[in-house]
Protein backbone atom coordinates (compact mmCIF):
# COMPACT_ATOMS: atom_id res chain seq x y z
CA UNK A 1 0.00 0.00 0.00
CA UNK A 2 1.04 3.28 -0.83
CA UNK A 3 0.82 6.40 1.00
CA UNK A 4 -2.34 8.67 0.32
CA UNK A 5 -3.70 11.72 -1.42
CA UNK A 6 -4.21 13.38 2.05
CA UNK A 7 -6.18 16.35 -0.21
CA UNK A 8 -8.53 13.63 -0.58
CA UNK A 9 -12.15 13.35 1.52
CA UNK A 10 -12.11 10.84 4.24
CA UNK A 11 -14.99 9.13 5.19
CA UNK A 12 -15.86 8.13 8.60
CA UNK A 13 -19.55 6.43 9.34
CA UNK A 14 -21.49 6.80 12.39
CA UNK A 15 -19.98 10.36 13.18
CA UNK A 16 -22.10 11.29 16.06
CA UNK A 17 -21.04 8.09 17.98
CA UNK A 18 -18.42 8.35 21.47
CA UNK A 19 -15.65 7.20 19.25
CA UNK A 20 -16.42 8.66 15.81
CA UNK A 21 -16.36 11.84 17.11
CA UNK A 22 -13.10 12.22 18.68
CA UNK A 23 -11.64 10.63 15.19
CA UNK A 24 -13.86 13.46 13.03
CA UNK A 25 -12.26 16.18 15.62
CA UNK A 26 -9.07 14.98 15.31
CA UNK A 27 -8.96 15.03 11.45
CA UNK A 28 -10.87 18.14 11.25
CA UNK A 29 -8.25 19.90 13.54
CA UNK A 30 -5.63 18.46 11.32
CA UNK A 31 -6.92 19.99 8.48
CA UNK A 32 -8.47 17.40 6.45
CA UNK A 33 -11.49 17.37 4.24
CA UNK A 34 -13.72 14.82 6.27
CA UNK A 35 -17.39 13.21 5.42
CA UNK A 36 -19.13 11.59 7.80
CA UNK A 37 -22.41 9.31 7.97
CA UNK A 38 -25.53 9.97 10.48
CA UNK A 39 -28.77 8.62 10.61
CA UNK A 40 -30.42 11.31 10.74
CA UNK A 41 -29.81 15.22 10.41
CA UNK A 42 -32.39 16.55 11.96
CA UNK A 43 -30.96 15.28 15.21
CA UNK A 44 -29.45 17.80 16.93
CA UNK A 45 -28.64 16.18 20.08
CA UNK A 46 -26.62 14.25 18.31
CA UNK A 47 -24.86 16.44 16.14
CA UNK A 48 -24.35 19.64 17.38
CA UNK A 49 -21.03 18.52 18.89
CA UNK A 50 -19.94 17.89 15.11
CA UNK A 51 -21.34 21.17 13.75
CA UNK A 52 -19.28 23.07 16.60
CA UNK A 53 -15.91 20.79 15.23
CA UNK A 54 -16.51 21.86 11.87
CA UNK A 55 -17.24 25.55 12.51
CA UNK A 56 -13.87 25.39 14.80
CA UNK A 57 -11.82 23.90 11.41
CA UNK A 58 -9.50 24.18 10.13
CA UNK A 59 -10.60 20.85 8.33
CA UNK A 60 -13.54 21.01 6.19
CA UNK A 61 -16.63 18.94 7.69
CA UNK A 62 -19.69 17.29 5.47
CA UNK A 63 -22.38 15.05 6.71
CA UNK A 64 -24.48 12.42 4.88
CA UNK A 65 -27.51 10.46 5.95
CA UNK A 66 -27.16 6.74 5.97
CA UNK A 67 -28.39 3.99 7.77
CA UNK A 68 -26.54 0.67 8.17
CA UNK A 69 -29.45 -1.44 7.08
CA UNK A 70 -30.12 0.85 3.71
CA UNK A 71 -27.84 -0.79 0.69
CA UNK A 72 -26.24 1.80 -1.14
CA UNK A 73 -26.35 4.42 1.01
CA UNK A 74 -22.83 4.54 1.58
CA UNK A 75 -21.91 5.12 -2.49
CA UNK A 76 -22.48 8.90 -2.20
CA UNK A 77 -20.54 9.97 0.85
CA UNK A 78 -17.48 7.42 -0.57
CA UNK A 79 -17.13 8.94 -3.98
CA UNK A 80 -13.90 10.19 -4.09
CA UNK A 81 -12.43 8.86 -0.88
CA UNK A 82 -9.20 6.82 -0.34
CA UNK A 83 -9.66 6.22 3.10
CA UNK A 84 -13.02 5.02 4.66
CA UNK A 85 -13.20 4.96 8.33
CA UNK A 86 -15.98 2.57 9.43
CA UNK A 87 -17.31 2.57 13.22
CA UNK A 88 -21.13 2.50 12.75
CA UNK A 89 -22.71 -0.45 15.00
CA UNK A 90 -25.07 -0.51 17.42
CA UNK A 91 -23.00 -1.28 20.80
CA UNK A 92 -25.60 -2.42 23.19
CA UNK A 93 -25.26 -4.28 26.60
CA UNK A 94 -27.64 -5.89 29.41
CA UNK A 95 -31.30 -7.19 28.05
CA UNK A 96 -31.91 -7.11 24.98
CA UNK A 97 -35.22 -8.19 23.15
CA UNK A 98 -34.54 -8.96 19.74
CA UNK A 99 -30.69 -9.33 19.16
CA UNK A 100 -30.67 -10.37 15.77
CA UNK A 101 -32.39 -7.32 14.76
CA UNK A 102 -31.11 -5.09 17.13
CA UNK A 103 -27.91 -6.29 16.70
CA UNK A 104 -26.31 -8.52 14.91
CA UNK A 105 -28.27 -7.49 11.34
CA UNK A 106 -27.19 -3.81 11.47
CA UNK A 107 -23.53 -4.75 12.63
CA UNK A 108 -23.33 -7.58 9.69
CA UNK A 109 -25.57 -5.86 6.83
CA UNK A 110 -23.80 -2.68 8.01
CA UNK A 111 -20.82 -4.08 7.09
CA UNK A 112 -21.48 -5.51 3.65
CA UNK A 113 -23.47 -2.60 2.47
CA UNK A 114 -20.09 -0.10 3.50
CA UNK A 115 -17.01 -2.52 1.87
CA UNK A 116 -19.23 -3.69 -1.06
CA UNK A 117 -19.72 0.33 -1.50
CA UNK A 118 -16.08 -0.06 -0.92
CA UNK A 119 -15.01 -2.36 -4.05
CA UNK A 120 -18.04 -0.22 -5.79
CA UNK A 121 -16.34 2.85 -5.61
CA UNK A 122 -13.10 3.11 -7.22
CA UNK A 123 -11.44 5.60 -5.49
CA UNK A 124 -11.21 3.33 -2.43
CA UNK A 125 -7.85 2.09 -1.41
CA UNK A 126 -7.83 1.52 2.29
CA UNK A 127 -10.84 0.54 4.80
CA UNK A 128 -10.10 0.79 8.26
CA UNK A 129 -12.69 -1.44 10.33
CA UNK A 130 -13.64 -0.88 13.98
CA UNK A 131 -14.08 -4.22 15.47
CA UNK A 132 -13.55 -4.70 19.32
CA UNK A 133 -11.69 -6.79 21.65
CA UNK A 134 -15.02 -8.81 22.42
CA UNK A 135 -14.24 -10.33 18.66
CA UNK A 136 -10.77 -11.80 20.01
CA UNK A 137 -12.27 -12.82 23.41
CA UNK A 138 -15.67 -13.89 25.30
CA UNK A 139 -14.31 -14.82 28.55
CA UNK A 140 -11.98 -14.04 30.56
CA UNK A 141 -11.54 -17.19 32.17
CA UNK A 142 -9.86 -18.61 28.35
CA UNK A 143 -6.94 -16.47 29.70
CA UNK A 144 -5.61 -19.91 31.58
CA UNK A 145 -5.52 -21.36 27.85
CA UNK A 146 -3.31 -18.96 26.57
CA UNK A 147 0.62 -20.15 26.31
CA UNK A 148 1.81 -16.44 26.26
CA UNK A 149 -1.05 -15.48 29.32
CA UNK A 150 -1.71 -12.71 27.36
CA UNK A 151 -4.80 -12.73 24.69
CA UNK A 152 -3.56 -11.67 21.37
CA UNK A 153 -4.60 -11.02 17.64
CA UNK A 154 -4.50 -14.40 16.38
CA UNK A 155 -7.19 -15.36 18.62
CA UNK A 156 -10.84 -15.33 17.60
CA UNK A 157 -13.65 -15.21 19.88
CA UNK A 158 -15.38 -19.18 19.59
CA UNK A 159 -18.13 -18.90 22.18
CA UNK A 160 -20.48 -15.68 22.11
CA UNK A 161 -23.59 -16.40 20.37
CA UNK A 162 -27.23 -14.94 19.78
CA UNK A 163 -28.13 -15.95 23.81
CA UNK A 164 -24.73 -15.90 25.27
CA UNK A 165 -23.63 -12.11 24.73
CA UNK A 166 -24.81 -11.01 21.56
CA UNK A 167 -23.28 -7.79 21.18
CA UNK A 168 -20.14 -9.96 21.17
CA UNK A 169 -21.36 -12.21 18.83
CA UNK A 170 -21.97 -9.20 16.44
CA UNK A 171 -18.63 -8.26 16.34
CA UNK A 172 -16.94 -11.46 15.81
CA UNK A 173 -19.71 -12.32 12.93
CA UNK A 174 -19.12 -8.26 11.42
CA UNK A 175 -15.61 -8.93 11.48
CA UNK A 176 -15.15 -12.22 10.25
CA UNK A 177 -17.11 -11.11 7.17
CA UNK A 178 -15.16 -7.76 6.50
CA UNK A 179 -11.87 -10.01 6.26
CA UNK A 180 -13.97 -12.57 3.69
CA UNK A 181 -15.19 -9.63 1.93
CA UNK A 182 -11.78 -7.27 1.88
CA UNK A 183 -9.69 -11.25 0.71
CA UNK A 184 -12.27 -11.41 -2.13
CA UNK A 185 -11.04 -8.20 -4.32
CA UNK A 186 -7.54 -6.29 -4.70
CA UNK A 187 -8.59 -2.97 -4.89
CA UNK A 188 -8.54 -2.03 -0.86
CA UNK A 189 -6.89 -3.24 2.07
CA UNK A 190 -8.60 -3.54 4.92
CA UNK A 191 -7.25 -2.97 9.08
CA UNK A 192 -9.18 -3.45 11.98
CA UNK A 193 -8.78 -1.71 15.36
CA UNK A 194 -9.57 -4.24 18.16
CA UNK A 195 -10.46 -1.82 21.44
CA UNK A 196 -10.78 -3.44 24.59
CA UNK A 197 -13.33 -1.46 27.10
CA UNK A 198 -12.94 2.61 26.31
CA UNK A 199 -13.57 5.05 28.88
CA UNK A 200 -12.23 9.04 28.57
CA UNK A 201 -14.69 12.02 27.87
CA UNK A 202 -17.72 12.11 25.91
CA UNK A 203 -18.07 15.16 23.30
CA UNK A 204 -21.81 15.23 22.38
CA UNK A 205 -22.57 15.46 26.24
CA UNK A 206 -24.44 12.13 25.76
CA UNK A 207 -24.07 9.79 28.20
CA UNK A 208 -26.28 6.88 26.03
CA UNK A 209 -22.83 4.85 25.89
CA UNK A 210 -22.14 1.76 27.27
CA UNK A 211 -18.53 2.98 27.97
CA UNK A 212 -19.92 6.29 30.13
CA UNK A 213 -22.85 4.32 31.52
CA UNK A 214 -20.26 2.26 33.80
CA UNK A 215 -18.62 5.06 35.32
CA UNK A 216 -21.78 6.51 36.03
CA UNK A 217 -23.10 3.83 37.93
CA UNK A 218 -19.78 4.17 40.02
CA UNK A 219 -20.90 8.02 40.50
CA UNK A 220 -24.14 7.38 41.24
CA UNK A 221 -23.13 5.05 44.42
CA UNK A 222 -25.41 2.33 42.69
CA UNK A 223 -21.80 -0.47 43.53
CA UNK A 224 -21.32 1.07 46.82
CA UNK A 225 -21.87 -1.98 48.56
CA UNK A 226 -19.02 -3.67 46.65
CA UNK A 227 -17.70 -4.18 43.78
CA UNK A 228 -17.87 -7.27 41.02
CA UNK A 229 -14.60 -8.97 41.10
CA UNK A 230 -14.45 -8.49 37.26
CA UNK A 231 -11.41 -7.07 35.40
CA UNK A 232 -11.15 -5.88 32.02
CA UNK A 233 -8.61 -4.28 29.42
CA UNK A 234 -9.26 -0.58 29.59
CA UNK A 235 -8.03 1.86 26.68
CA UNK A 236 -8.73 5.61 26.51
CA UNK A 237 -11.18 6.77 23.82
CA UNK A 238 -8.71 9.64 22.43
CA UNK A 239 -5.97 6.57 22.22
CA UNK A 240 -8.19 4.42 20.13
CA UNK A 241 -9.20 7.26 17.86
CA UNK A 242 -6.00 8.27 17.16
CA UNK A 243 -5.23 4.38 16.52
CA UNK A 244 -7.50 4.71 13.50
CA UNK A 245 -5.67 8.03 12.15
CA UNK A 246 -2.92 5.90 12.45
CA UNK A 247 -3.74 2.89 10.81
CA UNK A 248 -5.20 5.11 8.04
CA UNK A 249 -2.15 6.72 7.25
CA UNK A 250 0.71 4.53 8.06
CA UNK A 251 1.41 2.86 4.68
CA UNK A 252 2.39 -0.64 5.84
CA UNK A 253 -0.65 -0.97 8.67
CA UNK A 254 -2.28 -4.38 7.84
CA UNK A 255 -4.29 -6.15 9.50
CA UNK A 256 -6.00 -6.56 13.50
CA UNK A 257 -4.47 -4.14 16.07
CA UNK A 258 -5.71 -4.81 19.73
CA UNK A 259 -5.69 -1.50 21.36
CA UNK A 260 -5.54 -1.61 25.02
CA UNK A 261 -3.91 0.15 27.94
CA UNK A 262 -3.96 -1.76 31.00
CA UNK A 263 -6.37 -4.66 32.44
CA UNK A 264 -8.38 -3.17 35.36
CA UNK A 265 -10.87 -4.46 38.07
CA UNK A 266 -13.89 -2.08 38.92
CA UNK A 267 -12.47 -1.88 42.03
CA UNK A 268 -8.94 -0.55 41.04
CA UNK A 269 -11.05 2.22 39.32
CA UNK A 270 -12.82 2.94 42.37
CA UNK A 271 -9.84 3.31 44.22
CA UNK A 272 -8.48 5.92 41.34
CA UNK A 273 -11.67 7.61 41.84
CA UNK A 274 -11.52 7.96 45.10
CA UNK A 275 -7.49 9.24 45.26
CA UNK A 276 -8.54 12.20 42.96
CA UNK A 277 -12.51 12.78 44.20
CA UNK A 278 -11.79 11.89 47.91
CA UNK A 279 -16.10 10.97 49.15
CA UNK A 280 -17.47 12.72 46.49
CA UNK A 281 -18.90 9.87 45.48
CA UNK A 282 -20.12 6.81 47.50
CA UNK A 283 -17.72 4.22 45.90
CA UNK A 284 -17.32 0.63 46.58
CA UNK A 285 -14.63 -0.10 48.93
CA UNK A 286 -14.54 -3.93 48.71
CA UNK A 287 -15.29 -6.63 46.36
CA UNK A 288 -18.65 -8.22 46.62
CA UNK A 289 -18.21 -11.60 47.75
CA UNK A 290 -19.11 -13.95 44.80
CA UNK A 291 -21.80 -16.31 46.38
CA UNK A 292 -23.74 -12.93 46.63
CA UNK A 293 -23.31 -11.55 43.00
CA UNK A 294 -24.73 -15.12 42.00
CA UNK A 295 -27.66 -14.28 44.41
CA UNK A 296 -28.40 -10.59 42.58
CA UNK A 297 -26.09 -10.71 39.58
CA UNK A 298 -29.02 -11.72 37.28
CA UNK A 299 -30.90 -8.17 38.70
CA UNK A 300 -27.46 -6.63 38.24
CA UNK A 301 -27.55 -7.53 34.52
CA UNK A 302 -25.02 -10.26 34.90
CA UNK A 303 -26.24 -13.95 34.13
CA UNK A 304 -24.50 -17.01 35.73
CA UNK A 305 -22.78 -18.36 32.90
CA UNK A 306 -21.24 -14.85 32.58
CA UNK A 307 -20.12 -14.48 35.96
CA UNK A 308 -18.74 -18.26 36.02
CA UNK A 309 -16.64 -17.47 33.10
CA UNK A 310 -15.25 -13.97 34.08
CA UNK A 311 -15.54 -13.76 37.72
CA UNK A 312 -11.97 -13.41 39.79
CA UNK A 313 -10.39 -14.14 36.42
CA UNK A 314 -7.83 -11.37 34.87
CA UNK A 315 -7.45 -11.49 31.07
CA UNK A 316 -4.18 -9.55 29.93
CA UNK A 317 -4.01 -8.04 26.25
CA UNK A 318 -1.08 -7.73 23.96
CA UNK A 319 -1.31 -4.28 22.11
CA UNK A 320 2.18 -4.17 21.12
CA UNK A 321 1.79 -4.09 17.59
CA UNK A 322 -0.63 -0.94 18.01
CA UNK A 323 2.68 0.49 19.73
CA UNK A 324 5.65 -0.89 17.59
CA UNK A 325 3.89 -0.49 14.48
CA UNK A 326 1.54 1.91 14.67
CA UNK A 327 3.32 4.03 16.87
CA UNK A 328 0.32 4.49 19.37
CA UNK A 329 1.42 5.63 23.20
CA UNK A 330 -1.11 5.08 25.48
CA UNK A 331 -2.03 7.37 28.40
CA UNK A 332 -2.36 6.51 32.04
CA UNK A 333 -5.37 4.72 32.45
CA UNK A 334 -5.77 7.43 35.91
CA UNK A 335 -5.99 10.18 32.98
CA UNK A 336 -8.59 8.38 31.38
CA UNK A 337 -10.75 7.58 34.56
CA UNK A 338 -10.15 11.10 35.72
CA UNK A 339 -11.09 12.82 32.75
CA UNK A 340 -14.14 10.58 32.04
CA UNK A 341 -15.51 11.37 35.51
CA UNK A 342 -14.92 15.39 35.46
CA UNK A 343 -16.66 15.26 31.91
CA UNK A 344 -19.54 13.70 33.51
CA UNK A 345 -19.93 15.80 35.83
CA UNK A 346 -19.74 19.03 34.32
P1 LIG B 1 -21.88 4.57 20.11
O1 LIG B 1 -21.59 5.90 20.70
O2 LIG B 1 -23.16 3.91 20.49
O3 LIG B 1 -21.76 4.69 18.54
C1 LIG B 1 -22.34 3.77 17.68
C2 LIG B 1 -22.54 4.45 16.35
O4 LIG B 1 -23.15 3.54 15.43
C3 LIG B 1 -23.46 5.66 16.43
O5 LIG B 1 -22.97 6.66 15.60
C4 LIG B 1 -24.77 5.10 15.93
O6 LIG B 1 -25.62 6.08 15.38
C5 LIG B 1 -24.26 4.18 14.85
N1 LIG B 1 -25.29 3.23 14.46
C6 LIG B 1 -25.87 2.28 15.21
N2 LIG B 1 -26.81 1.64 14.49
C7 LIG B 1 -26.84 2.24 13.27
C8 LIG B 1 -27.61 2.05 12.08
N3 LIG B 1 -28.56 1.12 11.98
N4 LIG B 1 -27.34 2.83 11.02
C9 LIG B 1 -26.38 3.79 11.07
N5 LIG B 1 -25.64 4.02 12.17
C10 LIG B 1 -25.88 3.26 13.25
O7 LIG B 1 -20.75 3.53 20.46
P2 LIG B 1 -19.16 3.65 20.43
O8 LIG B 1 -18.69 3.21 21.75
O9 LIG B 1 -18.72 4.94 19.90
O10 LIG B 1 -18.81 2.50 19.39
C11 LIG B 1 -18.30 2.79 18.10
C12 LIG B 1 -17.66 1.54 17.54
O11 LIG B 1 -16.61 1.14 18.42
C13 LIG B 1 -18.60 0.36 17.44
O12 LIG B 1 -18.27 -0.36 16.28
C14 LIG B 1 -18.28 -0.46 18.69
O13 LIG B 1 -18.58 -1.83 18.53
C15 LIG B 1 -16.78 -0.23 18.76
N6 LIG B 1 -16.15 -0.44 20.09
C16 LIG B 1 -16.57 0.32 21.16
C17 LIG B 1 -15.95 0.10 22.39
C18 LIG B 1 -16.35 0.88 23.62
O14 LIG B 1 -15.96 0.49 24.74
N7 LIG B 1 -17.09 2.00 23.49
C19 LIG B 1 -14.94 -0.87 22.52
C20 LIG B 1 -14.57 -1.61 21.40
C21 LIG B 1 -15.18 -1.38 20.18
P3 LIG B 1 -26.64 6.91 16.32
O15 LIG B 1 -25.82 7.97 16.99
O16 LIG B 1 -27.64 7.44 15.36
O17 LIG B 1 -27.21 5.94 17.31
Amino acid sequence: MQSFDQTLPILITGGSGYLASWIVKYLVEAGYYVRTTVRSLKDERKIGHLRRIAAAGPGRLEFYEADLMRHGDFNTPMRGCEIVIHTASPFLLGKINNPQQQLIDPALEGTKNVLYSASEIKSVRRVVYTSSAVAIYAEAREIMDQPKGTFTEQNWNLISDLQYDPYAYSKTLAEKEAWVIAQSQKQWDLVTINPTFLLGPTLSGRTDNVSISTIQQLMNGELRQGAPQLYFGVADVRDAAQAHLLAAFTPEASGRYLISAQTMSILEMAEIMRDHFGEAFKLPKKPISNWLLYLIGPWLGFNHRFLRGNLGYVPQFDASRSIEELGLSYRPVEETIVDTVEGLAE
